[in-house]
């Protein structure tokens, strides 16, 4: 079906059958001038968007529909994750080329809601476009928060442990399958892919790491290690040791770097869109941490520690020291 016979109600009505069910605090959903919402007494309003651009951050070649749909929301949660909270609420805003099937619109819709389900969010409304060329979809996601937990990423402190919820580096291993062609079915290709398509966002360990009280600050590793800790750092006014050697990776993200070429460090640096947390601790703390997220089946890794801003921001490698440096990716930067 051509999206031009349904036009613009009768896509939204397509795409709005392929979300799951409001819960109780929607009053009004889609189909009104705005959503109307229930605030959970006591609570903080944490509220993100995040946009996603065909040819920026992903391509159709490589691309499934209902990966596009899953992750546009995915990356908006694990901001939430970031800051101890839990998501509730979003809209979605999408800009539809012509060439489009009505089918496509709907996978896109398919990988939503199934991110949607997955993390207990009302998708409320939204905005239907018809865009010249590329696909664009952006998400705007609200979340809540306990008043005395939410973590911020300026309270990292000198003497605090540097940690990673999991490997890193499988997006982008995942990425260099899918750009080289590597078929999803040979030896360990498969999780790198999936990691890349459909990456989970960290929420249950965002909101154990809150509840903790050992925890400086947080942020979701969606540029690479080394953006995130920066960013830590110059919210803390601190700088930082980050151990190259203790920086954790699969078996699959190793084997894929040697085809590629690369270090899976450089990988797990500079790659991006893992989307597990990088957190501070404060020191005496990384036990009670340690249990915590343990309970919910992670197993945190320490990759460094806090210093003095005056030590600067410094990557330790078979004991020689470099300046660290974001090689994230820069959209306005060639
Ligand atoms: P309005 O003109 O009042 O902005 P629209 O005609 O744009 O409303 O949309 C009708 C209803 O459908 C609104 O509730 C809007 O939030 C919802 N909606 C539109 N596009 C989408 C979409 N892509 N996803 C989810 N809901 C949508
Ligand atoms: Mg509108």
């Amino acid at each position: 079906m051509k999206i031009r016979d349904l036009g613009e109600f009768g896509l939204i009505d397509l795409l709005s059958r392929r979300i799951p069910a409001p819960s109780a605090r929607v009053l009004k959903g889609i189909g009104d001038d705005t959503a109307v919402l229930k605030p959970d007494q006591g609570k903080l309003i944490l509220m993100t968007t995040d946009m996603l651009v065909e040819d920026i951050h992903f391509s159709l070649l490589y691309t499934p529909f209902r990966s596009v749909g899953w992750k546009a929301l995915a990356v908006n949660v694990s901001d939430i994750a970031a800051m101890g909270g839990l998501p509730t609420a979003a809209t979605v805003s999408i800009g539809i080329p012509p060439r489009l099937a009505a089918g496509d619109a709907e996978e896109i819709y398919l990988g939503l809601g199934e991110c949607a389900e997955e993390y207990g969010v009302d998708i409320v409304g939204g905005d239907t476009v018809k865009s010249p060329d590329r696909l664009v979809i952006n998400i705007t996601l609200l979340g809540e928060a306990d008043p005395d937990r939410v973590v911020y990423r300026s309270g990292a402190r000198p003497g605090d442990l540097i940690m990673v919820t999991g490997p890193l580096g499988a997006s982008a291993a995942g990425l260099y399958a899918l750009n080289n062609k590597i078929a999803a079915g040979e030896g360990l290709v498969r999780d790198p892919i999936q990691a890349h398509l459909f990456p989970r966002a960290r929420i249950r360990e965002g909101r154990a790491l809150a509840q903790s009280g050992y925890v400086t600050s947080i942020n979701d590793i969606s540029d690479g290690l080394a953006s995130e800790i920066l960013e830590i750092c110059r919210a803390s006014g601190a700088g930082c040791k980050l151990d190259a050697e203790a920086v954790p990776y699969t078996v699959g993200i190793a084997n894929m770097s040697r085809r590629a070429g690369v270090t899976p460090l450089r990988w797990a640096l500079y790659g991006g869109e893992d989307f597990e947390l990088v957190f501070t601790v404060k020191p005496g703390g990384a036990d009670a941490v340690r249990a915590v997220l343990k309970e919910i089946g992670c197993a945190p890794v320490t990759v460094g520690m806090i210093v003095n801003s005056d030590q600067g921001c410094v990557l330790i490698e078979n004991g020689r020291k470099t300046e660290l440096v974001a090689g994230g990716y820069d959209h306005f930067r060639e």
